[in-house]
């Protein structure tokens, strides 16, 4: 793997405020209804805060349908390659977490979800993002 743009746990203490890094690198979750990007409707795409790797695109946004899931951006398609799984079994659940597949940031989680056009759902922590609008 390529490792030259990848910060190194201490570079990424001192880039990241203290929320970023608890969600992006301890794999923590953003407050419900708090992101940025909840209600965000402008075209583009979203890339990972840490390394700049495009993660899903604008057109995959919806809004979810899912009163548990409504409070954090949702999205139903990642771009090919951008995310990786892994088996999260805390809090007594089992869920499969969304990683960002350069950098290993925790993203969110990915959920089964039948109202999603693709049957999945992909329940995002807006500090974990950046929109890089296209107009
Ligand atoms: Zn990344």
């Amino acid at each position: 793997m390529d490792n030259k743009n990848i910060p190194t746990e201490e570079e990424l203490k001192n880039k990241l405020d203290k929320e970023q890094y608890r969600v992006l690198r301890e794999k923590g979750t953003e407050a419900p209804f708090s992101g940025k990007y909840l209600n965000e409707k402008r075209s583009g795409t979203y890339t990972c805060v840490v390394c700049d790797n495009p993660l899903f695109p604008s057109t995959a946004k919806f809004d979810s349908s899912i009163s548990g899931l409504a409070g954090w951006p949702s999205f139903d398609q990642a771009l090919p390659g951008a995310i990786k799984f892994q088996k999260d079994l805390s809090y007594n659940m089992e869920r499969t977490e969304v990683l960002c597949a350069k950098c290993n940031s925790h993203l969110g989680h990915v959920f089964d979800d039948e109202s999603a056009k693709t049957g999945k759902h992909y329940c995002l922590n807006s500090i974990c993002l950046n929109l890089k609008e296209e107009k």
